[in-house]
Formats: C-alpha cells, structure tokens, sequence
C-alpha cells in the first residue's frame, strides 16, 4: 500500500534503522524507543492489523512471535522482555500495518498503563 508508512519503510521508501528481514518478515528499530531494545517486526505484506489477521495468517504469526524470541536471544536480553501487539484505539495503535512491538533492556511494569 503505497499511503502505509510500514509498506514505506519495508520498500526503503522511508529510512529506518532495519535490524532484520527476510522474505516475509522485516525488522526495524522503533523510532522513539520505549526502552533500551524497541524494534517493530512487521509482514512485508500489508495487514492493517491483529484483528484484520485470518485463518490462513496463522503462520505468519507465529513466524513474527518467534523471530523476537530470535532477536531477544541475540540482543542478549536474558533478564526477560515483552512482545506486545496494540489492537485498535483502545491499546492505542497508531500504524495500521501489522507490528508486534519487541521490548527489553529495562524492567518492565505490569499491567501496562
Ligand atoms: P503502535 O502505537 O501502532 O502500536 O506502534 C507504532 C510504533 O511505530 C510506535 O512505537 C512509533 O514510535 C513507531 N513509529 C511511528 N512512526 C515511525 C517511523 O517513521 N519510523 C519508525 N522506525 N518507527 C515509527
Ligand atoms: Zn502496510
């Protein structure tokens, strides 16, 4: 989608710090960190988000879940991290392409504000 800031940044449209891709999957350091490890991992295709996913995404899914296991691991972040998917404008999401956010480095309070 060529109005989707995501779709942007995964064709190098739009600069971003990219930490890994494949041929589904791409990976970018969030632009205003939460914490010391911040990175979206996106689906290089569109979809707008979790509740927009389908039956036949489900592997897609799991492939964004464990590519953060993947990622923490590498990112050394032993101590523990979170992988949050925002759904709508009560969880505050703001890009509507699919992202599961992957944070560390740093306790983290829960439940989330
Ligand atoms: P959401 O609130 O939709 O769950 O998360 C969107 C995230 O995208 C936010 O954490 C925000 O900081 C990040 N973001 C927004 N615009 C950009 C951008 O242009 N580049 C990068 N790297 N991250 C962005
Ligand atoms: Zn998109």
């Amino acid at each position: 989608m060529s109005d989707c800031l995501f779709c942007r940044i995964v064709a190098g449209e739009i600069p971003a710090r990219k930490v890994y891709e494949d041929e589904r999957l791409f990976a970018f350091e969030d632009i205003k960190p939460g914490a010391p490890t911040h990175i979206l991992i996106v689906p290089k295709r569109h979809l707008a988000g979790l509740a927009e996913a389908a039956d036949g995404d489900a592997a897609l899914l799991g492939e964004l879940q464990l590519r953060a296991a993947a990622l923490a691991q590498a990112r050394g972040l032993h101590g523990g991290y979170r992988t949050v998917v925002n759904v709508g404008p009560d969880a505050g999401q703001s890009v509507f392409h699919l992202h599961l956010h992957l944070l560390g480095g740093r306790p983290l309070a829960w439940p989330p504000g």
